[in-house]
């Protein structure tokens, strides 16, 4: 499933959609350069759950809890990230449960320690205000929402 957006706000909407189409809860990891827009989809999804506040990447504390009443998102950035064995004193296992939505910036930093992901979104620069978005399914439930965002 490919998306162009032309605009923040057109690709927090995709974000939106695609805490929809996986109903709430998931794993979805986020391939892309420096300012492809990683953070603005996960603002995205947020902003679905009603939050209003500022969504940062967690660079330094590499994951950001939010424990909304519509739900609990985790937002990592593991950007700094020197080794993915750090990932074991983040106790990862606690974030990566059913109910909820985890959203993975700079995944290939956290290589054989993350579960594997639902939706996998690679994110392009095209343009001043032009980003490429590409997803992909992992697991059966991905393959389910991709599904549900292809109607
Ligand atoms: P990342 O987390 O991948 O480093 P960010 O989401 O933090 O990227 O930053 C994306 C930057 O690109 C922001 O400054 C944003 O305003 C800008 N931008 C311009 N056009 C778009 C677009 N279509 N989608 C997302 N961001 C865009
Ligand atoms: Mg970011």
């Amino acid at each position: 499933m490919d998306y162009v957006t032309q605009s923040d706000e057109a690709t927090e909407a995709v974000g939106a959609q695609l805490f929809n189409a996986l109903k709430g809860s998931g794993i979805v990891f986020l391939n892309g350069d420096l300012g492809a827009g990683k953070t603005t989809l996960c603002r995205g999804v947020l902003r679905a759950l009603g939050y209003t506040g500022a969504v940062k990447s967690p660079t330094f504390t590499l994951v950001e809890p939010y424990e909304l009443a519509l739900g609990h998102v985790y937002h990592f950035d593991l950007y700094r990230l020197g080794h993915p064995d750090e990932l074991n004193y983040l106790g990862v296992d606690e974030y990566f449960h059913d109910q909820a939505m985890c959203l993975v910036e700079w995944s290939q930093k956290g290589s054989g320690l993350l579960p594997k992901p639902d939706l996998e979104v690679t994110m392009m620069v095209t343009g001043d205000t032009e980003r490429r978005l590409s997803v992909s399914a992992q697991t059966l439930k991905g393959q389910a929402a991709l599904a549900g965002l292809r109607v």
